[in-house]
């Protein structure tokens, strides 16, 4: 991480604040805390169960640790997954075109959540990729709130909680499912729980919540008559155009990786690549015979004023992100086509980069705004009703 989070300025600048940072992935709980933390923890596959790490802990929390002992989610293996409201009034039907469902689960309710013998890697899965799972994290917050006093102490202290198994269900089923429906019934009731609880032990007034979401998703390609593009096939495009160029590499390859819709050329290629109109023409003519690809944008070609560029600029870290960027026309999808998805999220239409926004607590009157903000605000409206200063921040504050 090249920046410090809210969570970092608040343990610096407010003596005792305590931070806590819950989700399923690394990358979630990790993002949320920063470069340190009181519980920094998250799901690891390899181990199948959850851990923190080194950086911000010596050895397990032991309040953590007692929470894993006392309600394990080992325990939770066999239970069934069932619908929580009648069938019949849920938007689609439990079984459309091209839900790619996980091992030992079909495209129809209940799923059970069970592997072979024991803890293992299918049940894992299937209890992530389940209401179970954010009802877990959703009590360890509580269990946390209680023991560490938070928020109720003579400083202010940070709570992130990443609820996952939405973003892993529409990975599997599809925003047009009853699966992601569902996991959104049981996530307003978990939510839910967390604020009476906050309520009851720190007081309305007392914290400030908000509420946002990373992403959308698209719909899944075949159900609406959009495609896929995998980001093997468009690395191996350009390898191609290249070696029809240049002919084969001396050594290697030309391609370094295509992931994320982002190709990468081997160390210092791009730089000759550019320089070379023939070498140019090559990779442009053989990536628009790709089906679905509306648009390649060069790394030097960023921030040109439009919308995509502009959404590319936001995320571009200059040595880390790609040197070509791919554009897919509206409803398709570009994936890694060894995930096996069933669809997935990542550009800049309305259904992926529209999310909800929600305040609640101190200083917040009821309403709805129709204001344009962005989850950008939510660290400075933080920061700012817990007196802490940002650097370089982006965003800006959304209360007075
Ligand atoms: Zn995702």
């Amino acid at each position: 991480m090249l920046v410090t989070t809210l969570a970092d300025e608040l343990r610096a600048q407010k003596p005792g604040a305590r931070v806590v940072s819950l989700s399923l992935k690394p990358r979630s709980a990790i993002g949320l805390a920063g470069h340190g933390g009181d519980a920094v923890v998250w799901f690891d596959e390899p181990s199948r169960s959850f851990v923190t790490s080194t950086a911000f802990a010596p050895a397990p929390v032991l309040d953590v640790a007692r929470f894993f002992a006392d309600d394990s989610f080992e325990a939770e293996q066999h239970r069934e997954w069932q619908l929580a409201a009648p069938a019949d009034s849920y938007q689609y039907g439990d079984a459309l075109p091209g839900e790619r469902p996980d091992r030992g689960w079909t495209t129809l309710f209940p799923h059970r959540i069970a592997g072979g013998a024991g803890v293992d890697a299918v049940f894992a899965d299937h209890w992530q990729k389940s209401p179970l799972s954010d009802a877990y994290l959703g009590r360890l917050a509580a269990r946390l709130i209680d023991q560490w006093q938070l928020g109720q102490r003579g400083t202010t202290d940070f709570l992130g909680v990443s609820f996952s198994a939405l973003d892993m269900v529409g990975h599997d089923f599809g925003p047009r499912s009853r699966e992601v429906e569902d996991i959104l019934i049981n996530l307003d009731a978990t939510i839910g729980a967390l604020i009476e609880h906050l309520d009851r032990s720190v007081g309305r007034d007392r914290y400030l919540l908000a509420l946002t979401s990373d992403h959308g998703v698209a719909v899944i390609p075949e159900q609406h008559g959009a495609g896929r593009i995998a980001n093997e096939d468009l690395g191996a495009v350009v390898e191609q155009a290249l070696v029809q160029t240049w002919g084969a590499p001396s050594q290697g390859t030309y391609v370094a990786a295509s992931l994320g819709g982002q190709i990468y050329f081997a160390e210092g290629l791009f730089d000759r690549w550019r320089m070379s109109p023939a070498a140019v023409r090559a990779v442009e003519l053989a990536l628009r015979e790709v089906p679905g690809l509306a648009r390649v944008v060069r790394r030097d070609q960023i921030d040109r004023g439009d919308a995509v560029t502009r959404a590319i600029a936001r995320g571009y870290v200059a040595d880390r992100s790609g040197d070509l960027f791919m554009v897919p026309e509206r409803g398709w999808i570009i994936e890694q086509r060894v995930d096996g998805d069933a669809t997935t999220h990542g550009t800049m239409y309305d259904y992926d980069a529209r999310v909800p926004l929600l305040l609640l607590g101190a200083g917040v009157r009821p309403g709805r705004s129709t204001e344009a903000v962005t989850p950008l605000d939510i660290a400075p409206t933080l920061a700012r009703a817990a007196g802490v200063t940002l650097s370089g921040r982006d965003g800006r504050p959304l209360l007075p």
